[in-house]
């Protein structure tokens, strides 16, 4: 039996894995963070991305299926959100999406996730809530960004969003079907008038 210090670089292997020991003050560490950061962060809002928002789905979907415990998923959409690129430039554009992802992060709670899935929708995934408390989030957002003053470079834009809120049922054997639902009632709330939740 051998014993060594490890030093920051080392490699050790056990088995097949070959793990490289860094510590803490070593600027490697700091590039494997940011790296793994730049993979679950969407660059334009700092929000969390699909990929994360996905990955964390899947976890409290297969939680809330074990335990029989409720699981919301909310998918927002902006309207006429091409009008704004239109009308005002698309800096103005990813001012909007910047702000929408600002205010609705900020009404979220640590063990929940609100992420950009992509261009201008965004969803939230929360556990142990309810139809009701996920409607109730979604209204709050939705009321939020419709009082918000959107100003960029001396122009105003009124901007709204329409959502659609699901709740996991036993029916629900993937975490998609939870999307699935959601995107429906999102589609009902375009289809209804927009700026409305649909649930
Ligand atoms: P609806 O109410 O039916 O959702 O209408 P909409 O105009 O919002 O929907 P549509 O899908 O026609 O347009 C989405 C627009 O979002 C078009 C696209 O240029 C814009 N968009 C997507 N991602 C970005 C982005 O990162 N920045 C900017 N500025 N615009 C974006
Ligand atoms: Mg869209
Ligand atoms: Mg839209």
């Amino acid at each position: 039996e051998t014993s060594a210090v490890l030093r920051s670089g080392d490699f050790v292997q056990v088995g097949e894995a070959i793990f490289k020991y860094l510590s803490g003050d070593n600027i490697e560490v700091a590039y494997h963070e940011e790296i793994y950061r730049l993979t679950i962060e969407d660059g334009l809002t700092k929000i969390s991305n699909k990929r994360a928002l996905t990955e964390f789905l899947d976890k409290e979907f297969a939680r809330a299926r074990r335990h029989e415990r409720p699981l919301v998923v909310a998918m927002f959409d902006l309207d006429h959100f091409k009008a704004v690129n239109d009308d005002f430039g698309h800096l103005m554009g990813d001012y909007v999406l910047r702000e929408v992802a600002r205010i609705a992060q900020a009404r979220v709670r640590q063990e929940e996730m609100f992420a950009r899935y992509g261009g201008e929708e965004f969803a939230a995934v929360l556990p142990e809530v309810g139809l009701e408390g996920g409607m109730s989030f979604a209204e709050d957002v939705r009321r939020l960004i419709e009082e918000h003053a959107f100003s960029f470079e001396g122009n105003d834009v009124e901007v709204t969003v329409s959502v659609g809120v699901a709740l996991i049922d036993a029916s629900m054997t993937r975490a998609e079907g939870l999307i699935l639902k959601a995107d429906e009632n999102l589609y009902r709330a375009k289809r209804s008038g927009r700026n409305r939740v649909v649930g």
